[in-house]
């Protein structure tokens, strides 16, 4: 790059140039010289997966299933050759999409509910794969992608050990659990040695949303209101607040873990949660309050969330310094995402942050 970025943010020029920056038009020059002086950026929950993955779930979707998260991952069974499941494999495509965009890095995750469905020997071997997989990816486009360690939390002891395959062989950038697994939540002391191998090995845990555990399945049924409109935010919010009152983050004090979708509703409940949490304190494990949590140990990401209100003030609440951009392709479209943190009202050093900075910190990515 032509322009040192934190010299230009700093300079305080950027302001007018990135807000006017967008995206670049298609007829613009290809090379990076050419490009818009801007931030640099950094998608920070993009799903991905490959055959044997996607042949795993067709299967569990024909299968005798009654969980909520089936009909939703896959209706019909469908196998790799169909939109969505093309767009979650083709990592070519996808890094001309983020050169026509600007897209400086994707960290890729295998897609919910990962391997979580499956029995706890085919879920370990699954996990594996996928890792070996995805490395392969982040190698075949140097510096373009990064990637989230899948584990089978079926198996904590085996997860444990793949974790640190995963940082220590792999070269990975952290971990993706999707919500509950068996419908148990990882506060409890069964699931600590994942929770201890993330701390010791120094990468944040991504808890991404799946459909609501079984237990709490019944209002959901017949509503169509399981997933994305709803019931992710309620899964995945309600295990997060689950380990934020329980004294998890007392355990491992340094545990970083990230949760998308502007925070699962936590962020806009965290008063109430802290006025609540200080009325009945000897009720729960933790010695922190839940907003000294979401500070210490908890970053969001504005997957699927592009509202400047939602984003201004969750910048207010948990501060510009946990806050991570992301797109949550292919679930979403890459150029809206993009145009979003672009234009909307924050300051240039927020802008920064959200864009890029968090995430190489984070994600412990080469500042380039
Ligand atoms: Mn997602």
């Amino acid at each position: 790059m032509p322009i040192d970025r934190r010299g230009f943010v700093a300079g305080g020029v950027g302001l007018v140039a990135s807000a006017m920056g967008a995206v670049p038009e298609t007829q613009a020059k290809p090379a990076a010289t050419s490009k818009p002086s801007r931030h640099r950026r950094i998608a920070t929950e993009e799903a991905w997966s490959f055959p044997e993955h996607l042949d795993a779930l067709a299967a569990l979707a024909q299968g005798n299933w009654h969980n909520l998260d089936v009909e939703v991952i896959n209706p019909a069974g469908a196998r790799a050759t169909e939109g969505l499941y093309v767009n979650l494999m083709d990592t070519q495509a996808r890094l001309r999409e983020m050169d026509r965009l600007g897209i400086d890095v994707q960290i890729l995750s295998l897609t919910a509910p990962g391997v979580q469905l499956l029995r706890p020997d085919r879920a370990v071997a699954l996990a594996e794969l996928a890792n070996d997989r995805l490395a392969a990816v982040v190698r075949s486009a140097p510096g373009r992608f990064g990637g989230l360690a899948s584990f089978a939390p079926q198996d904590p002891a085996a997860a444990a050990r793949e974790m640190e395959r995963a940082v220590r062989t792999l070269g990975l950038n952290g971990f993706i659990v999707n919500s509950h697994t068996d419908n148990e939540y990882l506060d409890m002391p069964k699931f600590w040695p994942i929770l201890e191998a993330a701390e010791a090995l120094d990468r944040p845990l991504y808890i991404h949303p799946r459909c609501p555990a079984d237990t709490m399945a019944a209002p959901f049924r017949g509503t169509r209101l399981q997933s994305a409109i709803w019931g992710f935010a309620v899964e995945t919010g309600t295990h997060v607040m689950r380990m934020i009152t329980s004294g998890v983050f007392d355990r491992f004090p340094k545990l970083q873990v990230i949760i998308g979708h502007m925070g699962e509703n936590i962020p806009f409940h965290i008063w109430r949660s802290d006025h609540w949490f200080e009325r009945r304190r000897a009720a729960y494990g933790s010695s922190l309050t839940p907003s000294e949590v979401m500070k210490r140990n908890i970053l969001i990401t504005t997957s699927g969330v592009e509202h400047g209100p939602a984003l201004r003030y969750a910048i207010e609440v948990v501060g510009e310094d946990r806050i991570m951009w992301a797109i949550d392709y292919p679930y979403e479209v890459m150029e809206p995402s993009v145009a979003f943190m672009n234009k909307v009202e924050i300051t240039e050093p927020q802008r920064a942050a959200i864009f890029h900075g968090n995430a190489e910190r984070a994600f412990h990515l080469p500042q380039s």
